[in-house]
């Protein structure tokens, strides 16, 4: 296993890493240690090149920074994609180097779960490095993030309601759901108890209507979810769906989900304020998942009480997101990415 160093300015350290003997091929970005290690998750799947997945590496961790920062918690930015596809390519092997690698940055990088990795695969890992978060088993061990980052988002949503219609009331509000995986399910489930009525989508026949049964959810198409009539979108699936071709469609008061990346551009947080559509910054709303994460890092105690605290306090910081984004007329993207500035700021002085 080598480690190649990669110049990224911004970026406080990335390197390339070849193992040629399991065919890893994988890039650790750490984008800012300033309020801590660098914490993020591990990303697996084939990248058209190695440019591509550099790019993709860059961008995710420096939006750790930000989630991290914004969440209120001592870790810094980072993350690592490996270039492979896990459904045919995954192996211990290429796992354990990966592992070797993260050991080799001494603490400065912790890894987690993201797309195309399990538990199974942290744990191997965790064979040759402690820097690994998101283990099904051990003292610390936080499991699957999805309920805590739905919370932050039911969250999220209901202080977004109140700034938009004045109540956070959601038993008197429509909530148009994409995507009922990991997130998209337990935010179903928390609004179907807030008596919010709910019409969904997802890829997943099966899972919808598992949707329809539980939660008496309305169906439409993974395309018509846009255009739906509701006062709530809440996207939980992928990444730029709020673009210049589904802003005009939508027909709702806020946008608050879970998905990474909502906005394709900056752009388009201006197109939403202009429509007088309030959005609820995606990093901040759903900041649950890290919060979850980094009791395992940090090793906290008292689990449940510290998790409630970080969540009540990420919800202040949407509150005083949205209220900044009223007072100074801008989009919230804009007063939430300068809180974070104001934050690692300070903390630099
Ligand atoms: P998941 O894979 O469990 O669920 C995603 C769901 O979206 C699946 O059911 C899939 O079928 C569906 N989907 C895919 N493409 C779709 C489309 N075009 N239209 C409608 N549905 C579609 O993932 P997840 O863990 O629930 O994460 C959802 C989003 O939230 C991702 O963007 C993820 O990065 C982000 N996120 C997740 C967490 C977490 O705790 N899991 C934390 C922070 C952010």
């Amino acid at each position: 296993m080598k480690l190649f160093p990669v110049d990224a300015p911004g970026h406080e350290q990335v390197v390339r890493i070849e193992d040629p003997e399991s065919g890893l091929r994988a890039i650790i970005a750490v984008h800012s240690t300033q309020l801590g290690p660098a914490a993020g998750g591990v990303r697996m799947r084939p990248y058209s090149s190695p440019e591509a997945a550099l790019e993709d590496a860059l961008r995710l961790s420096r939006g750790m920074t930000f989630k991290n920062a914004a969440a209120g918690l001592p870790l810094g930015g980072g993350k690592a994609v490996i270039d492979a596809d896990p459904a045919r390519q995954k192996t211990p092997e290429m796992l354990r180097a990966f592992g070797r690698a993260v050991e080799a940055l001494e603490g400065r990088y912790w890894t987690a779960e993201d797309m195309g990795m399990t538990p199974q695969d942290m744990a191997e890992i965790g064979t040759q490095t402690a820097h690994v978060a998101g283990l099904a088993d051990g003292a610390y061990a936080s499991g699957d993030p999805s309920p805590i980052t739905a919370r932050g988002i039911f969250n999220a949503i209901g202080t977004a309601a109140r700034h938009r219609f004045g109540s956070d009331d959601l038993s008197v509000r429509t909530v148009a759901v994409q995507g009922l995986g990991h997130v998209g399910w337990h935010l179903c489930d928390l609004l179907h108890s807030a008596g919010a009525q709910l019409v969904v989508t997802d890829v997943d026949a099966e899972q919808v209507g598992r949707a329809v049964e539980s939660f008496g959810a309305r169906l439409v198409g993974i395309d018509e979810i846009y255009g739906v009539k509701a006062d709530i979108f809440a996207p939980c699936a992928i990444g730029a769906i709020l673009n210049r071709n589904t802003i005009p469609q939508l027909k709702v008061g806020v946008v608050a989900g879970g998905a990474n990346n909502q906005l394709a551009t900056d752009e388009d947080g201006r197109r939403l304020h202009e429509r007088g559509i309030l959005y609820a910054p995606d990093f901040v709303a759903n900041g649950g998942g890290i919060i979850n994460v980094a009791t395992e890092i940090l090793r906290i105690d008292n689990r449940a009480a510290w998790v409630d605290e970080k969540l009540d306090a990420l919800n202040r910081t949407m509150d005083r997101i949205l209220t900044g984004a009223a007072r100074r007329s801008v989009s919230p993207n804009e007063v939430a990415e300068s809180i974070v500035a104001e934050i690692l700021h300070k903390t630099a002085a």
